[in-house]
């Protein structure tokens, strides 16, 4: 399991949340980085691996400035 509640990312501290399921529009997300909140979410049913992947994927969405 993914033990990581938090994640800092140049200045900024990202939290990192484990939502069930994260739905924006109607889609269905791996995952999802909020900028303004600095709260990053990896959608909980994801198996470690993949929730891994997502976290990395999310980090370097939470680079772009
Ligand atoms: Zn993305």
């Amino acid at each position: 399991m993914l033990s990581l509640d938090s994640v800092k990312v140049g200045p900024k501290v990202f939290r990192v949340e484990r939502p069930e399921n994260i739905v924006d529009g109607g889609d269905s997300l791996w995952g999802q980085c909020d900028h303004s909140k600095c709260v990053i979410k990896v959608a909980g049913r994801l198996a470690d691996d993949q929730a891994a992947v997502t976290l990395l994927h999310e980090v370097i969405h939470a680079l772009d400035v």
